[in-house]
């Protein structure tokens, strides 16, 4: 790595560190010829796979929606950001190690309905009512019935009808 200041490429490393919950690594680094410091971050380059809509067409993984939507579902409900943030890098990285080229945007809707279960119940039903569109009052009160069983995964008669 050349030295940002003088140009030679004669730098070490005096100290190493892992940040960003382990996510990215920190290195100080000192140039030998000039003495300057200077830090450099090295994170993973990792690509997200593709999504399926419904109607077959395919688009770019889009973070930023999937935590829109996680935040309007949680709207005025005592979960912090930090938290929020967590569960779309948990999200991120469940979508990346499945492996595929390609993921189904149900898939994505499944795997924000889980996170929000575990932040927050309200945040749950209100993502979830929209999501898979509830027929009817019986099927909504289902659902909290299953809420209230805790199983470790959702999966509807709808769901399996659609697959
Ligand atoms: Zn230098």
């Amino acid at each position: 790595m050349h030295c940002p200041f003088c140009g030679a490429n004669d730098t070490r490393v005096t100290d190493s560190r892992l940040v960003a919950e382990g996510d990215q690594v920190r290195r100080r680094r000192q140039c030998a010829n000039c003495h300057e410091r200077f830090t450099t971050y090295e994170t993973a380059e990792l690509l997200m796979p593709r999504v399926i809509k419904s109607d077959g067409s395919r688009e770019s993984f889009n973070e930023a929606k999937l935590r829109d939507g996680m935040v309007r579902a949680l709207e005025k409900r005592p979960v912090s950001a930090e938290s929020i943030e967590a569960a779309v890098e948990r999200i991120r990285q469940t979508l990346r190690a499945r492996g595929d080229r390609e993921i189904n945007a149900r898939d994505i809707g499944e795997s924000v309905m889980q996170a929000l279960k575990n932040l927050d119940q309200v945040a749950y039903i209100r993502f979830a009512s929209v999501y898979r569109k509830f027929q009817d009052l019986d099927e909504f009160r289902a659902e909290i019935d299953r809420l209230s069983q805790e199983p470790p995964r959702i999966t509807s008669e709808r769901d399996k009808e659609d697959t």
